[in-house]
């Protein structure tokens, strides 16, 4: 591996936690308006993308899974595309988990926030558990929906098929929960549905310092941000994923606390404060190292 495919890696602490952020890769996406603004015009959306300093054209999408070392445990939260991602340069959550000095042997829990291909293609690497002494932890409402039969014909049959392959074989190893359950101590599950039908965020607490993992609750720290209400394309239930957004958000806003937003700009973790109808996006600096 040249030096210029090593996967950033991000740490910091929180509390006597250890929080490793990976970039699983990034892709280049042609016309935002399409994405984040679908009940839009594009030219509204391209304002916004360039008053905010940002092209208008194409956006960057990041992926963040990441790794939360508890002393007891070691959580990987969702798992990027895996090896299917490789080709195109992503899939890095691996390399990254051993740049940080982890072995994938010696991680405990695997927990998703919900089971869409970039979250679940590391689950397995040449057909073998990439996590091979993991148990892992899914919400039951998502599982549900994917791993159903009815799902075959309708859009969302890709989607059952990637869960059938990378889920389901580890079903028996499987904690299915839902709102308010534990993930492991100190990690507690809120479900935070729209994006998909089971969509869950996790709050993570140490010694006080709080971090709330919001997978794909808001996915581009200007324009969902600035408007949880604009539709965005992969959200499957738009209207409940802006009341979520809406939610979610306000409490992270109210209670200034930190969030890791799955696309976030690497690394991932910033904060928000209430702005007009929306929130104003606030990237972490070293909030953690003092
Ligand atoms: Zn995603």
């Amino acid at each position: 591996m040249t030096a210029a495919l090593l996967p950033p890696v991000h740490q910091f602490k929180l509390g006597s936690f250890t929080v490793t952020v990976v970039r699983d890769g990034l892709s280049i996406i042609e016309k935002p308006w399409e994405t984040f603004g679908a009940n839009q015009q594009p030219e509204t959306v391209q304002k916004m993308l360039s008053d905010n300093f940002l092209p208008t054209d194409r956006f960057v999408n990041t992926y963040a899974p990441a790794i939360i070392d508890t002393g007891s445990d070691l959580v990987v939260v969702d798992t990027g595309f895996g090896k299917p991602g490789r080709e195109r340069g992503n899939g890095l959550l691996l390399a990254g988990l051993k740049a940080a000095g982890y072995a994938p042997e010696q991680v405990t829990v695997v927990a998703l926030t919900h089971l869409h291909g970039d979250h679940i293609g590391g689950m397995v690497e040449d057909g073998a558990p990439a996590f091979p002494n993991a148990r892992y932890v899914a919400g039951r409402k998502e599982y549900d929906f994917w791993s159903d039969k009815a799902r075959e014909g309708t859009a969302a049959e890709g989607g059952h098929k990637l869960v059938l392959s990378n889920v389901t074989p580890f079903a028996e190893k499987t904690t299915f929960i839902g709102e308010g359950d534990q993930v492991v101590a100190g990690m507690t599950a809120m479900l935070a549905t729209g994006h998909t039908p089971g969509h869950m965020v996790f709050h993570v607490e140490s010694d006080g310092k709080q971090l709330v993992m919001t997978g794909d609750t808001a996915n581009h720290y200007i324009l969902s941000l600035q408007n949880p209400d604009w539709e965005v394309r992969f959200d499957m239930d738009k209207a409940q994923a802006a009341q979520s957004r809406r939610r979610v958000f306000d409490m992270i806003a109210t209670d200034r606390i930190a969030f890791l937003g799955f696309h976030m700009p690497f690394p991932a973790v910033g904060f928000v404060e209430k702005n007009g109808s929306g929130f104003r996006y606030v990237p972490k600096s070293y909030q953690f190292d003092l």
